[in-house]
C-alpha cells in the first residue's frame, strides 16, 4: 500500500522478539503445570484421563488438518504464487529454514489466520477473506504471515497442550496467552518492517476489510485509554488476547523500542478475575471448551478419591464409638446382673445403660460376642470388630 509512511521497527531483531513478560509467565505456568502433571502420575485414574485428553486432542487436530489438505487451498508455486512467494520471503527474515504448508480457506467472512502442527509438520492458514482484504504481497500480510511464524517459532502448539493445567489457572494463565499474541505481533512487526503496515493489518480484524484500511490509528488507540473501566478490566484479564486497540497501541510503540503506554486496570477486576479460570474460557472455541471439560474431570478424578477416603475414615470411626458404647453397657450390664445380656433390649431402651440403639453409618448390623479371656467384643458387618481385630497372623505353635 502507501510506501511513503513505512516506519520500520527500531530495536526489533530477530534475537528480541519474545516479549521478556512471556519468559516471566512461561516460569510460573510450567512450575503449575508440573505440580499437576505430578499429582495426575500419582494418581492412576489421573493419567487415564491424561491420556484421554491427549486423544482427543490428536484426534481433533488431525481432523483439522485433514479438513486443510482437502477443502482448503494449498499455496505454492502453482496456486496463488504471490502469496507463496510472501511466505518465503517474511521466513527468510524470520530465520526459518523450512517454510510451514501454508493453506487458504473460505470460512463465512471471518478475519483470521492460525498456525498450528500435525505429525511433525507445521502448518499455516489464512482465511480468504483476510486474504482479499490485505492483498497476496503487502505489507499488512508480511505482519499477518510473520505473526503466525511467531507461534511456530516460539512452539506454542505443543506448550498449548504440554502446558493446559498450568494455563488453565486464573490471571496468570490468561496473562501466558496474551504475552504470546504480544511476542507474535513483534515478529510479524519485524516481517512487515513498517509498524504502520502492522497496525493497519490489525485494524483490518477490527473494523473489516472494506473500510479497515482507511481506519484511523490514532483514533482507534485512544479507546485503549480512554474507555476504562471495571468491565473492560475484567474483559482484558480473562481473555487470552489482548485487546485490539491494545495490540495497535504496541505495534505503534516499536517504531522507536519505548515500552508502550499502559492505561491502569480497575482494582476490582483482578479480584473477580482470579475466581474465572483460565485456558481460553473467554474465548468461546471448541477446542479450549474440551480443554476446559477435561481438565475439570481431571480435577474431579483428583478430588474424588481424596474426598471418599475422608468420609471413609469418618465412618469407620463413628462406627468405632459405637462399638464402645455397646461394649461398655455390655460391661456394665454383666456387673449389675452377674450374668451376660441375652438380648440388645437387655442393655437398650429409655432407662436402660443406652438409650437408643445405636446405628452404624454405612448400615452394617452389629453382633456381640463373649469370651471368658477378652470380654465384649462388638461385630459390624460393614466394619468388622475394631475394638479386638480378628487375629490376621497364625497363632504361633508352641504357645
Ligand atoms: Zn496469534
Ligand atoms: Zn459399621
Amino acid at each position: 500500500m502507501d510506501t511513503f509512511n513505512v516506519v520500520s521497527p527500531a530495536g526489533l531483531d530477530r534475537a528480541n522478539l519474545n516479549a521478556a513478560k512471556e519468559r516471566t509467565y512461561f516460569f510460573w505456568v510450567i512450575a503449575l503445570s508440573l505440580l499437576i502433571w505430578t499429582g495426575l502420575a500419582v494418581s492412576i485414574i489421573g493419567l487415564f484421563y491424561a491420556a484421554m485428553f491427549g486423544f482427543f486432542l490428536w484426534l481433533g487436530n488431525g481432523l483439522l488438518v485433514a479438513y486443510l489438505r482437502s477443502e482448503g487451498v494449498k499455496v505454492g508455486e502453482a496456486q496463488l504464487p504471490e502469496l507463496a512467494a510472501t511466505l518465503r520471503s517474511v521466513c527468510a527474515e524470520l530465520g526459518v529454514a523450512a517454510p510451514p504448508a501454508l493453506y487458504v480457506i473460505q470460512s463465512g467472512g471471518m478475519l483470521n489466520a492460525f498456525a498450528t502442527r500435525h505429525s511433525g509438520r507445521d502448518f499455516v492458514v489464512v482465511y480468504s477473506d483476510l486474504l482479499e482484504a490485505l492483498g497476496p504481497a503487502s505489507r499488512e500480510m508480511r505482519f499477518l504471515l510473520g505473526h503466525e511464524i511467531g507461534h511456530l517459532k516460539s512452539r506454542h502448539i505443543l506448550k498449548q497442550t504440554l502446558l493446559a493445567p498450568g494455563m488453565f489457572f486464573p490471571l496468570i494463565g490468561a496473562a501466558y496467552r496474551r504475552s504470546w499474541e504480544t511476542s507474535c505481533d513483534r515478529y510479524g512487526t519485524l516481517a512487515a518492517g513498517d509498524v504502520n503496515a502492522a497496525a493497519r493489518g490489525l485494524l483490518v480484524l477490527a473494523g473489516g476489510r472494506q473500510h479497515g484500511p482507511a481506519l484511523n490509528a490514532a483514533s482507534y488507540t485512544a479507546q485503549y485509554s480512554d474507555d476504562r473501566g471495571f468491565f473492560v478490566s475484567l474483559h482484558e484479564l480473562t481473555s487470552t488476547y489482548p485487546t485490539l486497540s491494545r495490540r495497535v497501541v504496541d505495534v505503534l510503540a516499536l517504531r522507536d523500542g519505548a515500552a508502550p503506554r499502559r492505561a491502569p486496570r480497575h482494582p476490582f477486576a483482578y479480584l473477580l478475575g482470579a475466581l474465572i479460570p483460565g485456558g481460553g474460557v473467554g474465548t468461546a472455541s471448541p477446542a479450549n471448551a474440551l480443554v476446559m471439560i477435561v481438565l475439570i474431570g481431571l480435577l474431579a478424578a483428583m478430588a474424588i478419591p481424596a474426598f471418599q477416603k475422608v468420609r471413609q475414615n469418618s465412618e469407620s470411626k463413628a462406627c468405632y464409638n459405637n462399638q464402645r458404647m455397646l461394649v461398655a453397657a455390655l460391661d456394665q450390664y454383666r456387673l449389675e446382673n452377674e450374668k451376660g445380656a441375652s438380648t440388645w433390649a437387655d442393655i437398650v431402651g429409655p432407662d436402660k445403660f443406652v438409650k437408643q440403639m445405636p446405628a452404624c453409618p454405612t448400615a452394617g448390623e452389629y453382633s456381640a460376642k463373649y469370651s471368658d479371656d477378652e470380654g465384649y467384643a462388638i461385630e459390624c458387618t460393614r466394619h468388622g470388630n475394631h475394638l479386638h481385630p480378628p487375629a490376621s497372623q497364625p497363632v504361633p505353635s508352641g504357645r
